[in-house]
């Protein structure tokens, strides 16, 4: 008789919940976060001439060495810094954790991005969340400043917008957190695209700060590409846990390819958030509705109490995939998250949110 699994693997797999994505098949999907546009013909024959010169019996450059001069101009990297790719900003999420001594202790706020607390816990890490403040979902300083004192925790990751809230904390609060971190800060970029803010610009003057970026949101999530910018230092250690060939080949052609189409991003991420205005200020006419500011491709909303979950099934009904955050315990009570898609979208959405509030 063989070992069954929670005897084999480490007792705390057994207890974990895979991360579920909803199906969306014959759905408006307007609940991962993903630009909705796709490219214009021309672009995608001149993408596909582009995949006819890849050799795909041969292993892909190991360091991505072209993509990676691509990125350094576009983002302005300054030459000291060093990058680190990974199959989606998660596996960066997992490349840093998987650095840590088992129980080490890592710190984010909630809510935040759930893979923080995922792959934590998975690793054996132990994980402090720090409630944000009620509402505005500001950092709690007081709080953050203690528990940096009393877990001296080895890594802070704070997701600059946050995700599921959509807002920018303060940026002076967050100099205040690198200061006072014994570890390293990961500010989490991942919708850059939309929020003219960064601290790519601030890593020259704290050597414990890193900064994560990815294309997922930009409007490539299909090809998996985040990188993470830091000190020499602490990139090359990571880069020795990295799997060789973790960015495999149609990525790379495809990136580097996508990077040279920036006036189709930029076109497309000014329309996302002209439209984000559009559906913020069509929300705040809703009265049942309480709508929160956002500098993302999204928007985090309230309902009326305990009704969450039922609006959230008859959008579904009416053909409209968003995301329900009220499941979670704490600061979402009530709230729902919908991605900025395209306009016929965000009003199919709108309607079918009109229709169902005016039944309860
Ligand atoms: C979507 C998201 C990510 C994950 O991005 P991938 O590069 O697609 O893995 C990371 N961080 C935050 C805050 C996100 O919302």
């Amino acid at each position: 008789m063989t070992k069954s699994p929670s005897t084999l693997f480490r007792p705390k797999i057994g207890k974990m919940a895979a991360y579920k994505v909803a199906d969306a098949a014959g759905l408006i999907k307007l609940d991962a976060m993903e630009n909705p546009y796709h490219w214009p013909s021309d672009i995608t024959e001149q993408w596909l001439d582009k995949l006819r010169t890849c050799h795909l019996n041969r292993y892909p450059d190991p360091d991505a060495k072209e993509l990676g001069a691509i990125i350094r101009k576009l983002t302005q990297i300054p030459d000291q810094f060093d990058i680190l790719f990974g199959n989606g900003s998660d596996e960066l999420i997992q490349i840093l954790l998987m650095a840590l001594p088992t129980d080490s202790c890592v710190l984010a706020p909630e809510p935040s991005f759930v893979m923080y607390r995922q792959i934590a816990q998975t690793l054996d890490l132990n994980y402090h969340s720090i409630p944000l403040l009620p509402d505005s979902f500001e950092l709690d300083m007081t709080t953050m400043l203690d528990s940096i004192k009393n877990y001296q925790p080895s890594m802070v990751f704070l997701a600059y917008p946050n995700n599921p809230t959509g807002n920018l904390f303060n940026k002076s609060f967050i100099i205040e957190i690198i200061e006072a971190s014994p570890g390293l800060v990961i500010i989490d970029e991942a919708y850059a695209p939309f929020a003219d803010e960064t601290l790519i610009n601030d890593l020259e003057n704290h050597d414990n700060l890193l900064v994560m970026r990815t294309l997922s949101k930009l409007g490539l999530a299909g090809i998996r590409l985040g990188f993470l910018i830091g000190s020499t230092r602490f990139i090359e250690q990571l880069n020795k846990i990295r799997l060789p060939y973790n960015i495999n080949i149609l990525t790379q052609i495809s990136a580097e390819f996508a990077l040279t189409q920036q006036d189709l991003f930029a076109e497309q991420t000014e329309k996302i958030c002209q439209d984000r205005t559009v559906l913020i200020n069509e929300l705040i006419a809703l009265p049942e509705i309480q709508v929160f500011e956002s500098a993302a491709n999204f928007i985090l909303f309230r309902t009326p109490a305990n009704q969450a979950t039922s609006i959230f099934l008859s959008l579904k009904e009416q053909g409209i995939l968003i995301k329900n955050l009220s499941p979670q315990p704490g600061l979402l009570t009530d709230c729902l998250r919908v991605t900025v898609g395209k306009p016929e979208e965000n009003q199919a959405f709108l309607s079918a949110l009109k229709k169902t509030l005016a039944k309860i």
